[in-house]
C-alpha cells in the first residue's frame, strides 16, 4: 500500500460554547491540516495521484474556513467549533470531493490547533 499527505493550514476565530474556562472568550487559531491518502496502485508514471489535485480539493474545503468566525457557519451551528469537530468537517468534505474516485481512498484528518495539540478523525 501507498500513503500520501498532503497538508495547509489556515486562520480563523471560534468560541468554545460551554466551555468552563478562557476558550469560551473569542479568539483564534492558525490550524493546521494534515490528510492522509491510501493508495494501492499507481498509474503509468508512478503516481497513486496527482498531489497537485489533493491540494487544490484541500484548498477550496479551507476556503470555506480561513478568516471566518466558525460559529457562524451552518455546520458548526450543529456541531462544536472544537479542533476535534474541525477535523470531522474536513473529512467530510473531502469525502465527498474525492466521491467514488477508485484510486485514492481518504484515511485520516489531522487537525493541529498549536504546536503542542491535535485531534484526528477517521471512518
Ligand atoms: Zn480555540
Amino acid at each position: 500500500m501507498y500513503e500520501l499527505i498532503v497538508e495547509d493550514d489556515f486562520s480563523a476565530a471560534h468560541r468554545l460554547n460551554h466551555y468552563k474556562g478562557d476558550c469560551e472568550q473569542l479568539h483564534g487559531h492558525n490550524w493546521k491540516v494534515q490528510i492522509l491518502f491510501e493508495s494501492d496502485r499507481l498509474n503509468e508514471i508512478g503516481l497513486a495521484v496527482d498531489f497537485r489535485d489533493l491540494q487544490k480539493r484541500l484548498n477550496k474545503i479551507l476556503h470555506t474556513l480561513d478568516h471566518k468566525y466558525l460559529n457562524d457557519i451552518d455546520y458548526f451551528k450543529k456541531n462544536a467549533t472544537s479542533t476535534e469537530c474541525i477535523a470531522r468537517y474536513i473529512y467530510e468534505k473531502m469525502s465527498m470531493e474525492l466521491g467514488s474516485s477508485p484510486h485514492v481512498k481518504l484515511k485520516k484528518v489531522t487537525c493541529w490547533e498549536s504546536d503542542k495539540s491535535a485531534a484526528s478523525y477517521y471512518e
